[in-house]
């Protein structure tokens, strides 16, 4: 095992320790993945976050075939989907956290720009979202709604189901499916409410700014 493997697997327990104990995954929901020199690293299947062994995270090849380790997710298509064609991502977080699926849940939530930019730091950490169509768990259909993106997006909220989020390091998509996360919870929060939204030129020189 290569030293930059070594890290990734000791990084991916801690950060998913990290997540569980705050409470952005509960029981076995939610996994993760981190793209390799030689393959992918990805949560087994039924794990808690919280009590993630790096020597049991499952090592996949570069065409996703199971090498080692536990099991993968059942969910990892959607890892997949997204390391495929966001080159620049170097790592996937899926949850089932409270907020964001609240968001997802709602009949009035815009699928084409599901979150809106509330606050600078959703605009500068997740970008423009989708809500993507419910399907039952384990469908492919949801991998092949999010290659259909093309890449175009960081983040998709899956309907009834919860949010899945990319990052150029693993530390970057953990704090973003974060942001994410709080972001829902002020826009359920403030439902029903007039809210005055950063206009335009405002998300455009963030954009400028911050990239
Ligand atoms: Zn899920």
């Amino acid at each position: 095992m290569t030293p930059e493997e070594r890290d990734a697997r000791t990084e991916m327990a801690r950060l998913c320790r990290s997540l569980f104990e705050r409470g952005f995954s509960v029981g076995s929901a939610g996994n993760v993945s981190v793209r390799l020199e030689d393959g992918y690293l990805v949560t087994p299947t039924n794990c808690r976050l919280g009590d993630l062994e790096p020597d049991r995270i499952a090592k996949l090849d570069r065409d996703f075939a199971h090498l080692s380790g536990d099991r993968p997710t059942k969910e990892v298509f959607l890892h997949r989907a997204f390391l495929k064609t966001r080159p620049e991502a170097q790592a996937v977080v899926h949850l089932h956290s409270t907020w964001a699926t609240a968001l997802s849940c709602l009949v009035d939530t815009n699928p084409e720009d599901c979150v809106p930019p509330l606050t600078p730091y959703v605009v500068m950490r997740v970008g423009k979202v989708r809500l993507l169509p419910y399907v039952r768990p384990g469908d492919p259909r949801m991998g092949e709604m999010i290659h259909g993106l093309d890449g175009r997006f960081a983040a998709v909220l899956l309907a009834n189901h919860g949010p899945v989020v990319t990052g150029r390091t693993l530390f970057d998509a953990v704090a973003a499916a974060e942001e994410l996360e709080e972001t829902a919870k002020l826009l359920v929060a403030l439902r029903g409410q007039p809210v005055r939204l950063p206009d335009e030129t405002q998300v455009t020189e963030l954009h400028e700014v911050f990239g």
